[in-house]
């Protein structure tokens, strides 16, 4: 795990890159300043279930870093974001969805997006339908 100078580093560095975006709900997730469900952690990342599952297993990949969306996510964050599948695949593994799943990014209003925060959800459990509403 890093440590805290590199998390503020991070942070600064995020800043220059996307601004200064809101700060979310999920920034609270990442300083632990509200409960959540926590099943992955890295020094790039969190894994962590949905408060409002929408099947039985449903998670959410976030990285440190406030990329508001993945339509503002710059060349360089290409390891990161490849980080996060990453992620997402051995939680899965973790989690037994042993018979497929999904992983899905919403993106702003179309997407139906309402954390600005970047995450990736997984879902399974269950049969999913194609396509989404
Ligand atoms: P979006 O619609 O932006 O793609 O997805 C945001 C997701 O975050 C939703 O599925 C919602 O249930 C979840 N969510 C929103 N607030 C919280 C929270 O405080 N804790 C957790 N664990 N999930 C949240």
């Amino acid at each position: 795990l890093c440590t805290k100078s590199d998390e503020v580093r991070l942070a600064e560095e995020a800043s220059n890159k996307y601004g200064s975006p809101a700060p979310t709900i999920f920034s609270k997730v990442i300083d632990k300043s509200i409960p959540a469900d926590i099943i992955y952690e890295d020094e790039k990342c969190l894994a962590f279930r949905d408060i409002s599952p929408k099947a039985p297993v449903h998670f959410l990949v976030i990285p440190r870093v406030p990329i508001p969306r993945i339509s503002e996510a710059k060349d360089d964050d290409a390891e990161l974001l490849g980080h996060l599948l990453i992620v997402a695949k051995t939680v899965a593994k973790q989690e037994s969805l042993t018979e497929g799943y999904r992983v899905v990014i919403n993106d702003g209003k179309h997407g139906a997006q309402s954390v600005y925060h970047l995450h990736l959800h997984v879902l399974g459990g269950r049969q999913l339908a194609w396509p989404p509403g």
